[in-house]
């Protein structure tokens, strides 16, 4: 397995440390907060999960092409979706979605375990090498339809989707333990979007609706 020149990981010009810096210096201006989410976002190479051709936009405040209509999130949105894992205590956490792999990169550098899943498979071995050459080590992927969960790694601390739902995923919240929560984007009767946090008591699910946002929509079945 080849590794990455200190250079490729570190990154230049538009994607060396002080652009990175610049990044970060932009989230907490935009309300994140959480220390380790904005270390983790300032250590990590974004540029290496785009096309080469995009990598010096990878730092900018908008989300950008993955090829296949899919895209990598805003780096804000991914802080804040970071952000509301990391208040969960958060040990194993379902991802559903993994698209170019940097949110699942930045759970793995905050949580004990993750499980990511993608529908598109070319999108998961991308995912699957670029995180191989970084040698994270905590993270298992799988090329499936994510509304079905991970049945086999239930119960999830936390399960987190970054394409928007419609409804509500009963499978996946079945897959919660107790105290646990789903973080989703889930679009309302206007199709607008709300990132929103659903925690599990016993039977209960308490549903709290927070920012706006937009995202790609969940879809059923796979594509090899
Ligand atoms: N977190 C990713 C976001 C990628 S966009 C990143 O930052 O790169 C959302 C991804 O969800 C897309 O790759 C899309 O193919 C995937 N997706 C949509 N529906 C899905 C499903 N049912 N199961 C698994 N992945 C799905």
């Amino acid at each position: 397995m080849d590794c990455h020149t200190p250079e490729e990981l570190s990154g230049v010009g538009m994607t060396s440390q002080r652009t990175r810096n610049r990044m970060v210096e932009r989230l907490t201006a935009n309300g994140i907060r959480h220390p380790a989410v904005l270390e983790v976002m300032a250590a990590e190479p974004r540029h290496l999960f785009l096309d080469e051709a995009l990598a010096h936009r990878a730092y900018e405040d908008t989300s950008l092409p993955l090829g296949l209509g899919q895209t990598l999130s805003q780096p804000w949105i991914v802080a804040r979706m970071s952000e509301l894992v990391c208040q969960a205590e958060p040990r194993r956490v379902l991802e559903v979605g993994t698209g170019s792999g940097y949110q699942t990169l930045v759970l793995a550098r905050l949580v004990n375990a993750v499980w990511s899943v993608e529908r598109i498979a070319v999108l998961s071995q991308r995912a699957r090498q670029r995180l191989s050459r970084l040698g994270v080590g905590n993270v298992n992927l799988r090329h499936a339809d994510g509304g079905l969960g991970w049945p086999q790694a239930a119960p999830f601390d936390v399960i987190l989707l970054t394409a928007c739902a419609s409804e509500l995923p009963q499978t996946l919240l079945s897959q919660l333990r107790d105290g646990g929560v789903l973080i989703a984007p889930l679009a309302d009767a206007d199709g607008r979007q709300w990132l929103t946090r659903i925690r599990r008591r016993g039977p209960v699910f308490d549903r709290q609706r927070l920012e706006e946002v937009r995202f790609v929509p969940l879809l059923e079945g796979v594509i090899r």
